[in-house]
């Protein structure tokens, strides 16, 4: 008898269990066992959509309704026959026609296996493999098997004791199809599985009985063995509801157990001072926050008053204003006397974050300059592109405790920064920040104690999948913009049809600067040395042709200044600071500008070979302009062509400025892998049957379960099963998806 964690070679021989292996990386019963069937054939019904791709692997169920012999240019014969599923004439053709034409006969049923050729617009499966069925009403058993390739061998394998083949896994209403590959077929995964679930002994059940019963799941053995062969597609629908849940229970649960953890680490208690910076910074303030800013503020702000470490992300549209409230934070931890780190993903931002924090600050920034407040900070810039000598008086103001404020990119807390007494760690832009900076970060915090910690993000993660994913995070989300934003009005324009509208679009930057605004114009690549290098011809304008055609065309008259990451660090940090102080009127760039920069002077982005960039960082490009209360202008252009997908996703953007709209509608074009891979790398291994858009309920409940039972049974001693499963999710490349949030 087997168990979930035997190895597959004992039970099914070797060269089946290499095979499994080299194919599909299944190695143990549990792998095969969790190798779900993608859809299940039902006798007589396609197996397969109308117009199958062009070489796919299909395979289909019918009666053979056509067989004919036709003499070939080499004098062999095939055998040319159509095959009615139920829905569809399926045209099927054998090269050794002679041979077949005796089994595969007019009024036999049958299954075919094989690939899709396409012949002008007709499809049709070449000499595929194939197994005749019992007609219904035949015996189960029978004596001799007709078939040919691996479904012959297959039929003959299921030879049942001796006396016949059992046939009756085709007599089945439903038969399984395996995502498969021409190596290993459907119907050897087929095989196997049920020799497997033979000699299965009943598995276990990790979840306790009152949970099952609570959210009506069946159990484990019974959902393993239905998925693969069930009676009715109801079973199977039970089955996928169990199975789920527990996909979405290991990972929460082990996020719970994180959130656990991290609850009982101890952190500075940052309590609000009514005489401190950050009274003195609200008096400050040259407007109003908005509601939601006040209410997140005020989270924030009991969060770090309190003896454990906060854990917060903060969601908010470009725009909403979420580096105000990470400064007040940061101030109330300044007036509990430590520190704060302030991450950016980029050198451009981290600059920009130096100078505008200095300059909202006025006096409160200046703690040892001429002309400070009382109650003043100092605030440090630190980054990789630093001088030596400057880098040095900004480490030595962190250690010495005399920094309120230190500012950089992820250098901060990966490379030998020591803080003399650092309390939170805000994190703007990055939804890369994984468990393992957060643990790096620990390190970086007085002995025994962690720090709190603030993470930004304007691109709105789905909730579900913020909970998949940032799960051991409690979440805020600034959902309004602060009054006085014009909306962004969004155009495409086809550069191919319309290539007028294109000129317009550099005549409506001149117009903007002439009435005194900035303009962006933004190139998907570089154009050095880039792609080109590689021997490909890139059929997009690079930052650098653009720069050149704009200044010496139709922006001739205007100072156009050009950014791109490659550009050495000080010159990328004087051409921004040249944009903001107005000294350039159009900045050519790459999407170095995508995060975080503010102008609030700038009004109009054109983003060129706009179909080059996903949805939502369209989204964040745009959100650059229309800040200063001056109505904005984004202009799409591409040269694709109006009638294709790519086009109408520049329509959608162009349609709403709702970013989680528009993040929603670019999760929905990406497979579940590369959903998981925008918040989350490695993930795809774990999940098969939850769909985290779809299946937010089931997210909902295997969190509010594991959180539960984690904090009655924090190192789950008492329900093993369910610490195996924790176990397993985070095995091998899984370990990643918590380490990659
Ligand atoms: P984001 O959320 O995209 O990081 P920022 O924090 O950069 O947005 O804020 C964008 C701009 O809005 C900044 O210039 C900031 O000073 C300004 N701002 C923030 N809050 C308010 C407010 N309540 N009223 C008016 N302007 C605000
Ligand atoms: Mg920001």
């Amino acid at each position: 008898m087997a168990t979930l964690t035997d190895r597959l070679d004992h039970l099914l021989g070797k060269k089946a269990a290499e095979s499994l292996a080299e194919q599909f990386d299944i190695h143990t019963v549990e792998d095969l066992l969790r190798h779900y069937p993608m859809r299940y054939a039902t006798q007589g019904q396609p197996l397969t959509e109308k117009a199958p791709l062009d070489g796919a692997h299909i395979t289909i169920i019918g009666e053979v309704q056509k067989a004919d012999l036709v003499r070939m240019k080499n004098g062999g014969w095939m055998l040319k026959a159509a095959v009615d599923t139920g829905e569809q004439r399926v045209d099927i053709t054998f090269f050794n026609g002679q041979k077949v034409k005796h089994v595969v006969a007019v009024g036999k049923r049958a299954m075919f296996s094989g690939t899709v050729k396409y012949w002008r617009d007709r499809w049709s499966l070449s000499h595929p493999d194939y197994l005749i069925l019992p007609q219904s009403g035949d015996a189960t058993k029978v004596k001799t098997v007709s078939g040919g390739g691996a479904l012959r061998e297959m039929a003959r394998t299921a030879k049942d004791s001796g006396s016949g083949v059992d046939m009756s896994v085709f007599e089945r209403e439903f038969t399984p199809i395996y995502p498969a590959s021409s190596k290993v077929q459907t119907w050897d995964i087929l095989r196997c599985v049920r020799q497997l679930l033979d000699q299965l002994d009943p598995v276990p059940d990790p979840l306790p009985a009152e949970i099952r019963n609570e959210h009506g799941l069946v159990g484990l053995d019974e959902a393993l063995r239905v998925v693969h062969f069930p009676d009715a597609m109801a079973d199977v629908e039970r089955a996928h509801d169990r199975l789920r849940f527990d996909e979405a229970l290991a990972l929460q649960l082990a996020l719970a157990q994180r959130r656990y953890d991290t609850s009982l680490r101890n952190a500075p208690r940052c309590a609000p001072r009514a005489d401190g910076i950050a009274a003195a910074f609200d008096e400050r303030l040259p407007f109003e926050l908005t509601a939601g800013q006040r209410a997140v503020a005020a989270e924030v702000a009991a969060d770090i008053a309190r003896p454990h470490p906060m854990s917060r992300l903060l969601q908010g549209e470009v725009g909403s204003g979420k580096t105000i409230v990470a400064l007040r934070a940061m101030l109330q931890v300044v007036d509990a006397g430590l520190q704060c780190a302030l991450l950016a993903p980029t050198e451009v931002l981290a600059a920009q974050h130096y100078r505008s924090l200095r300059t909202m600050l006025g006096p409160l920034a200046m703690a040892g300059e001429l002309g400070s407040a009382e109650t003043a900070t100092k605030v440090v810039l630190l980054t990789g592109s630093m001088s030596t000598s400057a880098k040095k008086s900004a480490l030595l103001d962190v250690v010495t405790g005399e920094a309120g404020i230190v500012i950089g990119t992820h250098a901060l807390i990966q490379d030998n920064v020591e803080f003399f007494d650092l309390g939170m760690v805000v994190v703007d832009e990055q939804h890369r920040f994984g468990v393992e900076q957060r643990d790096a970060l620990r390190s970086k915090a007085k002995a025994g104690t962690s720090p709190h910690l603030l993470v930004m993000t304007a691109t709105p993660i789905p909730r579900t999948i913020a909970m998949m994913t940032l799960g051991d995070l409690e979440t805020s989300t600034l959902r309004e913009l602060p009054r006085g934003r014009s909306p962004i009005k969004t155009n495409v324009v086809a550069a191919r049809e319309k290539p007028t509208w294109v000129d317009r679009a550099w005549e409506r930057i001149a117009e903007e600067v002439a009435a005194g605004r900035q303009a962006y114009v933004v190139c998907s690549r570089i154009g050095d040395d880039d792609g080109s290098a590689k021997g490909e011809v890139p059929n997009t304008t690079s930052v650098l042709e653009m720069f050149d055609k704009l200044r010496t065309g139709p922006l001739a008259h205007v100072r156009v200044g050009l950014l791109h990451g490659r550009l050495p660090g000080d010159d990328k940090d004087a051409t921004m600071q040249a944009f903001s102080a107005g000294e350039i009127d159009v900045l050519v760039c790459t999407t170095v500008v995508e995060v975080g920069v503010d102008v609030p002077n700038a009004t109009v982005m054109v983003i060129v070979d706009a179909d080059r960039f996903g949805i939502s960082q369209l989204h964040q490009l745009r959100g650059r302009i229309g800040r200063g209360g001056n109505a904005g202008l984004c202009i799409l252009i591409s040269e694709t062509s109006p009638a294709g997908g790519a086009y109408a996703r520049l329509q959608a953007v162009a349609g709403t400025n709702d970013g989680f709209e528009l993040s929603k509608l670019d999760l929905e074009q990406r497979r579940e892998g590369d959903v998981l891979g925008v918040a989350q790398a490695g993930a795809q291994s774990t999940l098969r049957l939850l769909k985290l858009l779809d299946h937010g309920e089931v997210v909902e409940a295997a969190q509010r379960f594991a959180r539960e039972i984690v904090s009655a049974d924090p190192a789950l001693t008492e329900h093993p099963g369910l610490a195996t499963m924790v176990g397993s999710a985070l095995d091998r490349d899984r370990v990643e998806f918590l380490g990659k949030t």
